[in-house]
């Protein structure tokens, strides 16, 4: 992708990113209770709490300031909360995966993710660490009562269909990875009540068309990471947390729109393969498709314009607009050149001045924008950018941008718009005592 220090989209089982996550967590957070369930849960509107089950089948309870129900689609915490899941079932529509060395003519390598479309059958094959391939078809649902893993006969008939490679075997890899599934298309009524959170598939649900479950569960959980931290050490106003609810909201609103779009990994009735195949040779040609569909997988698109935490000037056309990602661009600061990314941090806020010229730096401006944050509690790095006439992408000069702790730029203002800047903190971070 441009503007990162990452070329390309990567395909990763979901199995391996959750052991990654485990080491994380294993370094920087707290001990996690394994095998244990909660099987209650009570939100007030200052504590909450919840009822254990441990390994050896006793109960107690826990007190604690803040749940965050990230427990799948059939959260308690939700259900205890008298959350709706809006939405429905997917009706005629089966999802079936298998992991096999295939043994068929089909020249799968290098390894790279392949989709095949033929009609009433959609057929993605992903290669995975060790050689072997995940299969993973989409098909009507004929037996909507069937619930049984796919034999490898089962899906090397879908393969075939999908392929028109008729001998194909597939050899399960063990552990055999192997399912069916039947999707809903879903989202909590509110993401937020009082003390407690949902995220991840308690939050929405989907069918995996496009692999954007986790992508979005994840992110959202970095939404909320810094705002639940900020709110519970009293850096910010509880109004904060609220706009975790409205931007994960509108993202997976607009991921479900755009899954229920994607032709692609739907199985295609006849006139639709007929347009998928007349049309999709010349898209494919097209490199501005091709960035796009890059953009989309990436997430990099993404913005929160429309949240209440984004404000200030829209700037020129096509620019830098409050809620979008700060691309990571080289910079030259007062500490010599650099890049964007490296400047900003998830513990903090950053206030970059872009000077509007750099052979007549501002001094003072830098230091009347730290005495007015140093009024607030919440941290904040101030960053000093010299402009560079010579370099094609830049930051809008002559302004003030104040970037979220996820990358996200929450005030554009005028690099002397220290009124706007004001009102912002006022409303978001609290003061000192
Ligand atoms: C067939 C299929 C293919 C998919 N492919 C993709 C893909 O390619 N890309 C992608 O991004 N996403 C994909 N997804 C979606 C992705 O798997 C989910 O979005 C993701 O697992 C959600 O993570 P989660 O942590 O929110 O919930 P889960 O993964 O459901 O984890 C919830 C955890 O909470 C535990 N739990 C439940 N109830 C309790 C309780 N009362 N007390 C304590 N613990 C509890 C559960 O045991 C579980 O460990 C796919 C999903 C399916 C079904």
């Amino acid at each position: 992708m441009p503007d990162t220090a990452f070329p390309g989209p990567l395909s990763i089982e979901q199995d391996t990113i959750e052991s990654l996550l485990r080491e994380q967590l294993r370094r920087h957070g707290p001990d996690v209770q394994w095998s244990t369930e909660a099987v209650a849960v009570r939100v007030g509107a200052q504590e909450a709490e919840v009822d254990l089950r441990g390994p050896d089948g006793q109960t107690r309870t826990v007190g604690c300031r803040w749940v965050v129900g990230c427990e799948g689609s059939r959260s308690l915490v939700r259900r205890s909360l008298g959350i709706p899941f809006e939405g429905e079932q997917r009706t005629n529509l089966q999802c079936l995966q298998l992991n096999a060395e295939p043994d068929w003519s089909h020249p799968y390598h290098p390894p790279v993710t392949r989709i095949f479309i033929n009609h009433g059958v959609t057929l993605i094959t992903d290669p995975v660490p060790g050689g072997a391939v995940r299969f993973y078809a989409f098909r009507p649902d004929p037996e909507p009562q069937l619930e049984e893993p796919p034999s490898p006969q089962e899906m090397e008939t879908l393969v075939a269909a999908a392929t028109g490679v008729p001998a194909v075997r597939l050899v399960p890899t063990e552990p055999r990875r192997a399912n069916r599934a039947r999707f809903h298309d879903r989202i909590a009524g509110r993401l937020r009540h009082d003390r407690a959170l949902l995220a991840g598939d308690s939050a929405h649900l989907w069918a995996p068309i496009g692999g954007r479950g986790l992508n979005t569960g994840l992110l959202g959980a970095h939404n909320l990471g810094w705002k639940l931290a900020a709110v519970h050490r009293g850096w910010a106003t509880d109004a904060l947390l609220d706009t975790y609810d409205t931007e994960q909201r509108a993202a997976a609103l607009e991921v479900m729109r755009a899954m229920r779009r994607n032709i692609l990994e739907l199985p295609p009735n006849r006139p639709t393969l007929a347009a998928i195949r007349l049309l999709l040779p010349h898209l494919l040609r097209s490199s501005r498709l091709a960035r796009q569909g890059a953009t989309l997988l990436s997430d990099f698109g993404r913005n929160h314009r429309r949240s209440a935490l984004s404000s200030g000037k829209r700037g020129e056309r096509g620019g830098l607009r409050a809620g979008d990602r700060l691309p990571d661009l080289a910079v030259t600061t007062d500490t010599g050149p650099g890049r964007l990314h490296d400047l900003l941090s998830y513990q903090r806020w950053s206030l970059l001045l872009v000077e509007a010229d750099a052979e007549q730096p501002d001094h003072s401006a830098a230091a009347t924008l730290r005495r007015l944050t140093d009024r607030y509690v919440m941290p904040v790095g101030h960053f000093r950018i010299h402009p560079d006439p010579h370099r094609h992408h830049t930051l809008p000069t002559g302004t003030l941008l104040l970037v979220r702790p996820d990358g996200h730029l929450g005030l554009r203002a005028g690099a002397g718009d220290r009124r706007l800047l004001k009102a912002y903190l006022d409303r978001w971070f609290v003061q000192r005592g």
